[in-house]
């Protein structure tokens, strides 16, 4: 599933082509994907709006336009977004379930193989996505906010990593990546980790991120960038994937176990399990 890096630069690819454009209307062939409102509220509501800014919020695309309405976009499993000329055809196209006509004779496609993806329409985004913690990357992650938020929690750190109230935007591969640089076993427990520790991650978190980012998101899945472009995020990765490869610090084989019901990756040796108490 596309995380904050992969969310992030598709984000960033679709602002060029479609800042100060206007959609003329909404197509689609599966209502499910239409999260809300309603599909004939949707289309008339955000027929005629232009597009103002094209952001990111956790794994959400934020689509603001000019009428105080947002846009949201959440890629799930498999979701493609992209523009293309109206007659241009795509390799995704088959997959498109929704789509909106913009008036330069382009339209934004959202294609979804697996259909998980859901499209939004709001004119309240805060309250939309007020379950979702701190961004990992802005001035709101603090370290105090990160320890306070471990407090009490004895559930494995990695899974809590997973939750998006505690921190917005986290996934499989940037959790085991950030825990991998701060040297922390992924089944360590949250509330037993030391001030240290807690320090090493919050800013491995925004350092495996950042990585992220800088090679445009991991195209080991479905994800492409909005060019239809393969990120090079994967390529990068000190654990995730990896499993029986060496160690780039040390040498030793990557282990891959079951946790918070996902695969896990770590180093055995540069990530030692805590001692037992
Ligand atoms: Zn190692």
């Amino acid at each position: 599933m596309p995380e904050l890096p992969e969310v992030e630069t598709v984000a960033r690819g679709l602002r060029a082509p479609l800042v100060g454009k206007r959609i003329k209307a909404m197509w689609h062939d599966w209502e499910r994907a239409l999260h809300s409102p309603g599909a004939a509220e949707f289309a008339a509501r955000i027929s005629g709006q232009k597009i103002r800014a094209v952001n990111r919020r956790g794994k959400y695309i934020l689509i603001a336009l000019d009428a105080g309405d947002t846009l949201l976009i959440h890629l799930k499993m498999s979701g493609r977004l992209y523009v293309a000329p109206a007659a241009e055809e795509h390799e995704a196209d088959r997959w498109v379930h929704v789509r909106f006509d913009l008036d330069s004779g382009e339209q934004l496609r959202f294609s979804d193989l697996r259909k998980f993806g859901r499209v939004y329409l709001s004119n309240d985004v805060a309250a939309l996505l007020a379950h979702l913690g701190p961004e990992p990357l802005s001035a709101d992650f603090t370290l105090a906010r990160f320890q306070s938020g471990m407090r009490g929690r004895s559930r494995a750190i990695k899974s809590l990593l997973l939750q998006q109230e505690f921190v917005a935007g986290i996934g499989n591969i940037y959790a085991d990546e950030a825990l991998f640089r701060a040297g922390i076993n992924p089944a360590a427990r949250a509330n037993g980790l030391s001030e240290e520790d807690c320090a090493l991650l919050h800013r491995a978190i925004q350092d495996a991120l950042r990585a992220g980012i800088a090679h445009e998101g991991a195209s080991i899945g479905w994800y492409r960038k909005p060019d239809g472009k393969r990120g090079n995020s994967q390529n990068y990765f000190y654990v995730y994937g990896r499993e029986g490869l060496p160690c780039r610090h040390c040498g030793s084989a990557i282990n891959k176990i079951r946790l918070a019901q996902r695969g896990t990756h770590f180093c055995p040796q540069c990530q030692p399990a805590q001692a037992a108490d």
